[in-house]
């Protein structure tokens, strides 16, 4: 890659991002590997924590460990005036010590050197992100900031724009003369994992829905960008959101809940309620539904549902359209009404690391009775990816290329998308529905909110 000599500065290195997200992304790239680039961690202990310690062994990478406060900027720049070159800052600090320490530099504070790339989320509401894009933009210019979302690096993600943008055939199926509703599904059996801390605060709305998949949702549905410079990407996914918004008012158009004691892969998972350190009168939901609707020409009429939730009974995660009937089938086409075709023809694009392609649903007829059609698939792998998401964003970063940056704008508008629905929410006006762990999730009853057939 031949990037530039840089030192990586992760400050909160002792955490969970880092060690389980952070150090085995960097193991992957070539130039952390061959010590082109400088690891250097930091945190509030005077020695290294173990959970520092013990990732860098199992992926045998070296670093240095530094002792700095966040909530000390002082502590902070006297760190960054220890290194030379190009530096980058990785705040990997709980949100609200990130956002104290970017508020506590001056202006001048950031030598031009240095970088600084933050983790979502960016604000916990919109006044706030706009107040920290202000304070970011006082601090260092746009070009020197990376705003880290690693959905946007996941290589699934990424091959909607080869798939879309490059193939005549699919970018015209992709349009609502042919899709009549898409969902956008983040299902995961994993549950609290003692993680009440963070997650209580935070609810699944804020956690998957207002940064990944209203993100995952522009790069599905946005016209095509001129090129896959930053400026271009980051204006074609903001005219997209710029056109998004609520489907109906959030008591019809979201619904929220939470799970109740059950078992997950035969292991019995408490009631979230029952967890420890959570606080049943904050009602957060670990299981959140949105409906949204898009203003533009090719999406009018098409509701878009963005899905995640927790204690599941399996892991989904995939982008499904759901394609239109066709107007008229000549008659003697006959389609078996049950098994295979009962159900809507779809195209499913995965949204896991793990597993990448496509697979679009076919009719056909021929095999036995030449006029009886029968559902085939499409499929095809997209191969291995060349590294996971946290690679690819931790390689645009170290290379200085934001093209996998998310945008402050976007941020901001991401959660004016979910404004009222926050609102609602907080107010009480929608109910908080359960659903037992280790089950699909609260029943589906309403039928803007019908769940696609699997
Ligand atoms: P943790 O709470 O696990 O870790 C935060 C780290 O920050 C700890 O090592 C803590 O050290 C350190 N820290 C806290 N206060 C200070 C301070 N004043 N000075 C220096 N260090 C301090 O959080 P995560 O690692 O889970 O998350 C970090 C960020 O990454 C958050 O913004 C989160 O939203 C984001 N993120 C996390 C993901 C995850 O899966 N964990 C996924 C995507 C994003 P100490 O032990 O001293 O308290």
């Amino acid at each position: 890659m031949g990037m530039e000599p840089t030192t990586l500065i992760i400050l909160g290195a002792g955490g969970d991002l880092t060690s389980r997200l952070i150090v085995p992304a960097l193991a992957e790239i070539a130039d952390v590997r061959e010590g082109r680039v400088v690891l250097v961690g930091a945190g509030r202990s005077a020695e290294p924590p173990e959970s520092w310690t013990d990732a860098l062994d199992q992926h045998g990478l070296k670093a240095t460990w530094a002792e700095a406060d966040a909530s000390s900027p002082g502590e902070v720049l006297d760190l960054l005036e220890q290194h030379s070159g190009r530096t980058v800052l990785y705040l990997a600090l709980p949100p609200s010590v990130t956002v104290s320490l970017i508020e506590s530099f001056s202006p001048g504070d950031l030598p031009e050197r240095v970088s600084l790339a933050l983790e979502k989320p960016f604000g916990s509401d919109r006044e706030s992100a706009e107040s920290l894009d202000r304070t970011l933009a006082r601090l260092l210019p746009e070009s020197r900031t990376f705003r880290v979302d690693h959905f946007l690096g996941s290589a699934s993600v990424l091959t909607l724009l080869g798939l879309r943008f490059a193939n005549r055939a699919i970018d015209r199926l992709w349009h609502r003369e042919a899709i009549e509703r898409i969902e956008i599904v983040w299902e995961e059996t994993l549950a609290l994992e003692g993680r009440a801390g963070y997650y209580d605060s935070t609810g699944a709305l804020v956690d998957m829905v207002q940064s990944h998949l209203l993100l995952v949702s522009a790069l599905a549905l946005m016209d095509a960008p001129s090129s896959l410079d930053v400026d271009d990407v980051r204006a074609a996914v903001d005219d997209l959101l710029s056109t998004m918004s609520l489907a109906d008012a959030p008591d019809r158009a979201s619904r929220r809940a939470r799970y109740t004691s059950g078992d997950v892969d035969g292991e019995p998972v408490p009631a979230y309620v029952d967890e420890n350190d959570v606080d049943p009168e904050l009602e957060t939901e670990t299981w959140a539904e949105i409906v949204l609707e898009v203003d533009h020409d090719r999406w009018r009429g098409v509701p878009i549902v963005l899905r995640t939730g927790k204690a599941l009974e399996r892991d989904r995660s995939e982008i499904v359209a759901v394609l239109r009937e066709p107007e008229e089938v000549p008659s003697g086409l006959h389609e078996p009404r049950s098994g295979e075709t009962a159900r809507p023809a779809m195209v499913r694009l995965p949204l896991d690391e793990e597993r990448l392609g496509v697979e679009i649903d076919i009719d056909l007829n021929g095999a036995g009775d030449p006029r009886v059609l029968e559902r085939r698939v499409l499929s095809t792998g997209g191969g291995e990816p060349r590294l996971s998401a946290y690679g690819e964003v931790l390689t645009s970063i170290l290379s200085g290329d934001r093209w996998l940056s998310v945008g402050g704008q976007t941020a901001i508008r991401c959660w004016e998308i979910i404004e009222p629905v926050l609102r609602a929410w907080s107010k009480g006006e929608v109910v908080i529905e359960e659903y037992a762990a280790g089950s699909s999730g609260p029943v589906l009853e309403r039928e803007s909110t019908s769940k696609v057939p699997e």
